[in-house]
């Protein structure tokens, strides 16, 4: 199985190809087709899998396919939560190596910083929004995020975040989506709080574990 089958555009099939992948893990061989059909997707999976390819190269694709203006603001259209820094900031490279050919702008947020230079990335204008839910929330307090234009939503390892007691910050960013969206679901773990919690998001979803 080669990435080539996964009717990926070209310019990420070149970065896959810089990155030095050559066939994509079992997560990305089955997730892809699915979030590229729109669906909704439940994935049991762990850090290791290449689940961040998997989430992140259709959404690249997708909003992609939707391009915007070239210049100045533009609404944030997909919004990854992940529990931690380290995480959200993986991410972040990971939508950078497979978008570098893209003109999409991705930026992270997360606490423990000031949040100046988080808030000019905002102001200048971002598509896809990685995130911790605790400093995402100061942000939407403040005036400086609105979710209104989310099309697809990413909750990453759901498991730990609850774990680190984040259910009701990572509840209040889930009120303020639009019904209208794809939701993902990751979780390396699925004990029933983790599985009711998505219930709560995702919308007929597919599931896929490895
Ligand atoms: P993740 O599970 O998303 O944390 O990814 C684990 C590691 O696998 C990361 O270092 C990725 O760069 C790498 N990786 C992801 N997908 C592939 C692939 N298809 N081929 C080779 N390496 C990959």
């Amino acid at each position: 199985m080669s990435f080539t089958k996964l009717a990926l555009i070209e310019p990420i099939l070149k970065a896959l190809s810089a990155e030095g992948y050559t066939t994509p893990t079992p997560i990305q061989e089955q997730a892809i087709p699915i979030l590229l059909e729109r669906r909704d997707l439940l994935g049991c999976a762990q850090t290791g899998t290449g689940k961040t390819a998997a989430f992140a190269i259709p959404i690249l694709q997708i909003l992609e396919a939707e391009k915007g203006p070239e210049r100045g603001p533009r609404p944030i259209k997909a919004l990854i939560l992940t529990p931690t820094r380290e995480l959200a900031i993986q991410i972040g490279e990971s939508f950078a190596a497979y978008g570098k050919y893209l003109n999409l702008r991705h930026t992270v947020i997360f606490g423990g910083v000031p949040q100046h230079s988080q808030t000019l990335a905002l102001k200048a204008g971002v598509d896809i929004m990685i995130a911790t839910p605790g400093r995402l929330l100061d942000l939407m307090n403040q005036r400086f995020v609105h979710l209104q234009h989310i099309e697809l939503f990413v909750l990453d390892e759901a498991d730990r975040m609850l774990d680190m007691g984040f259910i009701h910050d990572v509840k209040k960013v889930i009120a303020k989506l639009p019904a209208q969206r794809q939701s993902l679901f990751f979780s390396a773990t699925m004990p029933p709080d983790v599985s009711k919690l998505a219930d709560t998001i995702l919308r007929k979803p597919v599931r896929v574990e490895v």
